[in-house]
């Protein structure tokens, strides 16, 4: 008894001096606490999450461009707290007139905003007038004043009438695209994510890092007038009834083809393709997921095709492009999104794509929702190729992996990064394999422009978010990849997202899984890269020649330890590669020596950063003396 005692109380000790070498606000403090979130990585014993199924049924006129809905949603609160409002997110007023955002928009684009025609709760009528007790407007959310609070583990049942008019041009998301083609995003009033460690996430919505949400099941109705048709997340429930025969077997073929099929070509008269009734009512429905979008065109081209993307259970997927037919690189982006999971599915991160449909249309963004992509047209084809990659990846980060993508972007652009990078080195033989916003980087760490990563998003501008949302959590794979092997690295991840799929993973859930999985503790590497301010610079300080070879001194002039990579030219012509993991700088040591034991005679050593940052590189290099040995 005593000896288990004094067991706990050690292991509590080591848990509570790992834990001491990360800062952590007191919100994180007290969610380890109450153990919903556990010091090990995993979800804590009582662990919970809200959540929302949403029935919507949506109109929208391509003419007017208006669009009205209304929604029936059943939310439930597993949280032990009651709560007595919901916070309502109307994400289409960063459109509204006088609303702050982080984007241009056009006077002509401005609106009157979202109007609230009609609210029930578990049937009972809600005042929605400006002189209602029962809403407090916020810019681009209401709080909603419950008649009765909501116990833990209640239920209720929230109906919401709205509509509004859809921006034409200043397409940020979503909008008009072109004269009949629409891509439609954060189109309706939805519950705000309630959870452990902030309560209501009430970070304002000015034009990005939006994702965090619920997950939920949708059954969405969209309803457009006749050949228009609708792409949307999920998979359409009732192409019989909206498309004419020879349409529903393309895309019956399609969803079942190894090839990729032309559902929609040039030849065809675009008057033929839905039914012709003045309304058509599209059909689709999502399980779990965290958002709902679609897309409408009477024009645009489709090509599909339904891989096995899960040989285990021969699972297939219908990936498919809806373009305008002037959009060239288009005519691939079918093909590229089908490597692109293909990759995904077997490689990093190694997971079959866990949804049924993938549909890449051609709007004006380059923008991720769950089962759909908003990408504008490239001509560079092999940044369509890292596009088209990168907006697909984000189908596990934020979607599948539910991210705070409003505080912690790293979360899911980082990993989406890191992923487009790969699947570019991969597959683009031309070799194209930047990482996003990283060559400004390389360029801007020097100048007092930057912060740490971990700094939440919503307060983050410009440089600062791109370089901490893209560039240093990309770059900070590759490091923690080189330190652990290809092996564990992956192994390591597919873990976290295990634990984590469906829920909520904070940045200390990643940084405490790796930590745990591994058996080291590498609180000292997150604490360089994500919470303190730094750049990344190594000097090749000395190289001295002995009787056994030669010792080189490396410095580590930046605070953020990178690994090393040290190419060696010799006089007889052979150059070698030489690589050591950033375990390097475990320490804390600023300087390194490794000895090069050799008999042949080196005449210039280099440091090859690469992808790395290195903002001084006139430190790297170092040409020897290289007269024969007396
Ligand atoms: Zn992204």
């Amino acid at each position: 008894m005593k000896y288990s005692l004094l067991f706990v109380l050690f292991a509590v000790h080591i848990c509570t001096a790992q834990d001491s070498g990360l800062y952590m606000t007191p919100n994180f403090k007290a969610s380890y606490a109450r153990q919903t979130r556990s010091r090990d990585g995993n979800p804590g014993p009582v662990y919970w999450q809200n959540r929302a199924d949403y029935r919507i049924e949506v109109s929208l006129d391509p003419a007017s461009g208006l669009l009205s809905g209304q929604e029936d949603i059943v939310y439930v609160n597993n949280s032990p707290d009651t709560l007595r409002y919901l916070l309502i997110h109307l994400f289409a007023n960063v459109y509204k007139k006088g609303t702050p955002r982080d984007f241009i928009v056009r006077y002509e684009d401005e609106s009157e905003g979202v109007s609230i025609d009609g609210i029930k709760i578990n049937n009972l009528t809600i005042g929605t007038d400006s002189t209602s007790k029962s809403i407090d407007y916020i810019h681009n959310d209401f709080k909603l004043h419950l008649p009765a609070p909501l116990d833990p583990q209640g239920k209720l049942n929230l109906q919401i009438a709205w509509h509004y008019s859809v921006n034409k041009g200043s397409h940020m998301r979503t909008g008009k695209v072109d004269s009949t083609s629409y891509f439609i995003a954060y189109f309706f009033p939805r519950i705000a994510v309630y959870d452990d460690i902030d309560g209501w996430n009430d970070f304002f919505y000015s034009g990005r890092a939006e994702f965090y949400n619920d997950f939920g099941n949708f059954q969405v109705t969209v309803k457009v007038p006749e050949n228009f048709v609708v792409w949307a997340t999920g998979i359409l429930q009732n192409p019989e009834a909206v498309f004419l025969p020879e349409y529903q077997q393309r895309l019956q073929k399609a969803r079942q083809s190894d090839q990729i099929i032309p559902i929609i070509d040039e030849s065809d008269d675009p008057h033929q393709i839905t039914r012709q009734h003045a309304i058509n009512n599209w059909k689709f429905e999502a399980a779990d997921v965290s958002d709902f979008a679609f897309a409408i065109s009477d024009h645009y081209l489709w090509q599909g095709s339904g891989p096995v993307v899960d040989p285990a259970g021969n699972r297939r997927v219908f990936i498919s492009a809806a373009f305008n037919r002037h959009a060239g690189d288009f005519y691939e982006v079918a093909r590229l999104a089908r490597e692109a999971i293909h990759f995904m599915s077997t490689d990093f991160p190694g997971i079959p794509y866990p949804y049924p449909s993938m549909t890449v249309f051609n709007g004006l963004d380059e923008m991720e929702y769950p089962m759909m992509v908003n990408d504008m047209s490239f001509k560079d084809s092999s940044y369509v190729r890292k596009l088209t990659s990168h907006e697909i990846f984000h189908s596990y980060f934020p979607f599948y992996m539910g991210i705070n993508e409003s505080k912690y972007a790293w979360m899911d652009e980082g990993f989406a990064s890191y992923g487009d990078y790969l699947i570019s080195r991969a597959l683009d033989k031309s070799g194209y394999c930047s990482i996003y916003y990283l060559d400004r980087y390389k360029e801007n760490q020097i100048y007092d422009v930057d912060v740490p990563i971990m700094v939440n998003s919503k307060l983050l501008k410009k440089y600062a978010y791109h370089y901490n949302a893209y560039a240093k959590p990309a770059v900070f794979l590759i490091i923690l990849r080189d330190l652990l092997g290809d092996t564990v690295f992956k192994h390591v991840i597919r873990i976290y997202m295990d634990r984590w799929q469906g829920k909520h993973p904070s940045p200390y859930d990643f940084f405490n899984t790796v930590n745990q999985i591994t058996g080291k503790n590498l609180n000292w590497l997150f604490k360089a890269w994500f919470f303190e301010f730094g750049y990344g610079d190594l000097a090749l300080r000395d190289v001295q020649r002995g009787p056994d070879g030669y010792v080189i001194t490396i410095e580590k002039v930046g605070p953020f330890p990178l690994p090393l990579r040290l190419k060696i030219a010799y006089m007889d012509g052979n150059v070698q590669f030489l690589n050591k993991n950033v375990s390097i700088w475990e320490e804390g040591n600023k300087v390194y020596t490794l000895t090069v034991e050799t008999n042949e005679i080196i005449k210039r050593i280099e440091l090859v950063p690469d992808e790395l940052p290195d903002a001084d590189i006139r430190n790297n290099s170092i040409e020897l003396d290289s007269r024969p040995r007396q």
